[in-house]
């Protein structure tokens, strides 16, 4: 056995002195803890409170047929793929999902991706190289940053939904020999608004660039039965990757990528996390085909989730908060932060929001701009009304006790 001769210093201690600061700076926090299933209402850390933070948009996590396709999958075909899909991980039931998705995004293939994440940056880390540019909205999702900065090609970021500065940006490298990928959140996470699509597909059109769009949180939310901002406004055939979440309304795990039989076939090839990472337990497939069934079958669901977020919009502006500009507030979707500005604020409104039954999480730096900070909510189509007024209540309270509405 080895002896110890000398003190050994721990080599991480910085890590414990910026968590130190953090917790100065009031934007430390603990991971809140479910004990029973994600619901509408549901216990935290033994305390029973109406979830607005979850992005369960259709109630999907707990639907019986989608309980009920995971259980049998698991009597079938066992827990585990047991392989990456290039290898021995491809299961028949992992091609009838993405042949599903395709079907249903009216587009020739799809492929699926362990995450969203995983499906972000390793579609957009494939797709470009070192001499290719990327024109990218300021305000996309983390794995689009990150599969940009895989990828090596230079990034030229333009202003939040700024169609002539995109346009601005495309025009600086028209002359340039690389590709050009230009690349949006369909609806983005933090605001709720959507990307203008179609002012941005005809600049892809006018500057020859790929068009991608990452719908993650418009998949189960906008278009005909929740195909997505693409079917939407109307922009079948003009993006060329599309990238959904089979994480949020569809209630179980992963991401995809649909475009043509060609993209999905190269993604197979050079497709990081899709050569290197083990493929979905074949539960997790069978819960989303059930999803996508339920989709086409119950569009009830989106309307009432539709119902709740004007109702819940509605009531929130009444009360007095800024839902993220006050006359005209910037979210068009189930997605409404309440704006308070500071960070420490915004993680106190928070904290006291749960002590009185309501969970919404506070949002600050680096995950919202600095000054920007806010608690998030999100409706969805199983909110009773009673529970969005319970809610309503404890916000109305809370908010005036700490300032962030006038009494
Ligand atoms: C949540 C989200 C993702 C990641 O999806 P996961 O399936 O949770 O990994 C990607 N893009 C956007 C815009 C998201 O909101």
């Amino acid at each position: 056995m080895a002896t110890i001769t000398h003190t050994r210093t721990n080599p991480l201690s910085y890590l414990s002195d910026q968590l130190h600061d953090l917790k100065n700076k009031g934007t430390y926090f603990r991971l809140r803890v479910l004990e029973d299933e994600q619901a509408p209402e549901c216990t935290f850390d033994g305390k029973r409170v109406v979830n607005l933070a979850s992005n369960n948009y259709l109630g999907l996590t707990t639907h019986p047929k989608l309980r009920a396709a995971a259980l049998e999958a698991t009597r079938k075909y066992g827990v585990g793929s047991g392989a990456v899909r290039t290898i021995a991980g491809t299961m028949k039931i992992h091609m009838e999902l993405e042949e599903k998705i395709a079907r249903f995004k009216n587009v020739e293939a799809s492929v699926v991706f362990q995450s969203g994440f995983a499906a972000n940056s390793g579609t957009v880390s494939a797709v470009l190289g070192k001499d290719d540019f990327i024109i990218s909205d300021e305000l996309n999702h983390a794995s689009i940053i990150d599969g940009a900065r895989l990828s090596k090609a230079k990034i030229l970021v333009f202003r939040h939904k700024d169609v002539a500065h995109a346009e601005e940006q495309l025009k600086s490298v028209a002359n340039q020999p690389g590709r050009k990928l230009l690349i949006t959140d369909g609806v983005f996470s933090m605001d709720g608004d959507i990307a203008p699509l179609p002012a941005l597909c005809d600049l892809a059109e006018k500057y020859r660039a790929i068009m991608m769009v990452d719908d993650a949180h418009a998949s189960g939310v906008l278009g005909k039965n929740g195909r997505g901002t693409i079917d939407h406004f109307g922009m079948h055939g003009r993006v060329d990757i599309q990238v959904g979440t089979l994480s949020k309304a569809i209630g179980a795990l992963g991401g995809y990528v649909c475009g043509t039989r060609d993209l999905v076939e190269f993604l197979y090839h050079r497709g990081r996390p899709f050569l290197f990472s083990t493929s979905h337990p074949p539960s997790v497939a069978a819960t989303c085909i059930a999803a996508f069934e339920v989709l086409e079958r119950e569009p009830e669901r989106i309307e009432r989730l539709w119902e709740n977020t004007r109702y819940f919009k509605n009531e929130l502006g009444n009360l007095g908060f800024d839902i993220g500009g006050r006359s005209t507030p910037k979210s068009e979707t189930p997605i409404t932060p309440i704006i308070t500005g500071e960070g420490r604020l915004a993680m106190e409104f928070s904290r006291e929001l749960f002590k009185e039954g309501v969970m919404a999480t506070g949002i600050a730096f680096p995950t919202v701009p600095e000054g920007k900070a806010r608690i998030r909510t999100i409706m969805s189509a199983t909110h009773t009304r009673e529970e969005l007024d319970q809610a309503l209540d404890v916000l109305g309270r809370v908010g005036k006790r700490l300032g962030i509405v006038s009494t």
